[in-house]
């Protein structure tokens, strides 16, 4: 294990470096319950430094061909996949997931990587000839410049992969704020896209808090903003980078409804529940939080989750178990007490997960797997998003009563039905106010040829994240009308240009 004297410095113009910046923060292994190392915590005089990097990386870089672009993004993802297990091994030791979760997250980040090949033919503009007479019209995708991207600490690798990649292939530099929970992973990407070939500046790192985040909302030479984190500071992120004059994409947090009608496949429905319940300890935004039961089904299917939940092992996830610890003790104790909560609003504790047995070092952020049946909606375990290891079981009479429920809710991230009837699947799929819709499928994270990104408290601004959306949000398109001499051309006509 790495000495706790160990500190993680920025990636700054292609190396270590330490700026000006005393303050450093512990990062913990949340199975050990101890610091691994310290990181170090920007100034805005830090991050103003790295921006300078990354805007005296972009005149090279913007002009740069598209097959030098290509071929780093080639070299990049063939790094990447030979060197992902020790990614992995730095996920589980920060985060604590599971190491077969840490690998998924690896997997989904490499296909954004791959999609991200698909460059050359994303980035081609549009030709119409002699849209009037001698006259041709084209439009052109140019990079918007420096972008920041501000990630959270559930998905350490994943999330800045869904979209340095593609800013990067777009022309621009990049500026990246990992969570200053589990930072490690942005360094080894830094390094890994080194070592394939990205010149220096092209791709920075910056640690901090929100003195570092505030330092990029604010800054000049920032054309654009990336942001995924809590919907509190989502909003916030949108609301200051948006009045600095930058575009703004900031995805925020959820709290996402599994309907379970009655002719559903009840096992395939249990199995899925807890997947998606309790899979990274529910620190997912897509995660599964609340299943709407259908009365007539309920005790059932209540009694299946549970049956499965017995079966789970929740410890250190070097260590083969299906669950690991929370990201910090705090959290852990703020999850626990929603517990509490539940009991006082008179929901049935069906699985306490404080009693269970952990197979990792007492330090541990212990949570064990819990199951709340009967929860009302109008308790904050229903509404809060909790981010953690608990299923709240929410009865509903039918249909229209869980469609309103889910429209209800301020967050629009994910939802699911489970049901065998085609009809049902797909008027809930047209009446539901969210972004992201799974049928028979608890998890409907979109892939990466298809955009990422929820409706309403879930994301600000207008634009998804990687598929489709992600180019058009790290490009800024040009219109060009062209025409060549020709000598009949000439003549004075002060109206407005028409086509002829
Ligand atoms: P967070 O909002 O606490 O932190 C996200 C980022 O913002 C971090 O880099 C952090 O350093 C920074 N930050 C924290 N406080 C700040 C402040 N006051 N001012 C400015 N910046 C600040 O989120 P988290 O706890 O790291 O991540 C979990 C949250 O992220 C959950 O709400 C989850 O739903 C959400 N999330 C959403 C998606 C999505 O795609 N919608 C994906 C992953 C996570």
């Amino acid at each position: 294990m790495t000495h706790p004297t160990d500190t993680l410095e920025h990636w700054v113009d292609g190396k270590p470096w330490t700026g000006e910046s005393t303050r450093t923060a512990p990062v913990f292994d949340p199975a050990l319950g101890v610091p691994r190392r310290t990181v170090r915590m920007a100034t805005a005089t830090d991050v103003d430094a790295a921006v300078k990097a990354a805007a005296a990386a972009l005149p090279a870089w913007r002009d740069s061909s598209i097959a030098t672009r290509h071929r780093f993004l080639l070299n990049f993802r063939e790094l990447l996949n030979a060197r992902k297990d020790a990614l992995a091994e730095i996920l589980t030791a920060e985060h604590g997931k599971v190491l077969s979760d840490a690998a998924g997250e690896i997997a989904r980040g490499l296909e954004v990587v791959e999609f991200t090949l698909s460059m050359p033919h994303l980035l081609k503009g549009e030709f119409s000839q002699n849209a009037s007479t001698g006259v041709d019209v084209y439009s052109v995708r140019e990079p918007v410049g420096v972008v920041g991207i501000i990630s959270p600490f559930n998905f350490p690798a994943m999330v800045p992969l869904w979209f340095f990649p593609i800013a990067i292939a777009a022309g621009n530099t990049v500026v990246l704020k990992p969570s200053e929970k589990d930072p490690s992973a942005a360094n080894w990407l830094a390094e890994v896209a080194a070592d394939a070939g990205l010149p220096a500046g092209v791709l920075n790192v910056v640690h901090g808090d929100k003195e570092a985040v505030d330092a990029l909302l604010t800054h000049p030479e920032v054309g654009a903003i990336s942001f995924v984190g809590s919907t509190p500071i989502a909003e916030y992120v949108y609301r200051t980078a948006s009045a600095n004059g930058k575009r703004v994409q900031a995805l925020g947090g959820a709290k996402n409804h599994m309907l379970v009608l009655p002719d559903a496949d009840l096992d395939l429905a249990a199995d899925a529940a807890v997947n998606a319940g309790f899979g990274s300890a529910g620190e997912r935004c897509m995660a599964v939080s609340v299943v709407l039961a259908t009365e007539s089904v309920a005790d059932e299917l209540v009694a299946r989750i549970a049956e499965r939940m017995k079966d789970l092992r929740t410890g250190d996830g070097r260590r083969g178990c299906d669950m690991g610890p929370l990201i910090t003790r705090e959290h852990r104790d703020k999850v626990a007490g929603y517990l509490d909560t539940a009991v006082a609003d008179a929901a049935e504790l069906v699985v306490d997960g404080r009693a269970s047995t952990f197979d990792g070092d007492p330090n541990g952020f212990w949570l064990g797997p819990t199951l709340i049946d009967r929860v009302p909606v109008s308790s904050a375990v229903y509404r809060d998003e909790i981010f953690g290891p608990v299923l709240s079981v929410v009865r509903v009479e039918g249909f229209e009563q869980a469609v309103e429920l889910i429209n209800a809710s301020p967050y629009g991230n994910g939802t699911a039905i489970f049901t065998n009837d085609g009809g049902a699947a797909r008027r809930f799929q047209r009446q539901v106010n969210v972004g992201m819709i799974g049928v028979n499928v608890p998890i409907p994270v979109p892939v990466a040829y298809h955009s990422f990104g929820g409706w309403k408290a879930s994301l600000f601004g207008d634009a998804k994240a990687y598929g489709p959306n992600g180019f058009a949000f790290f490009t800024q398109e040009k219109a060009i009308t062209s025409r060549w001499l020709d000598p009949s051309h000439g003549g004075i006509d002060l109206g407005f240009p028409r086509n002829s």
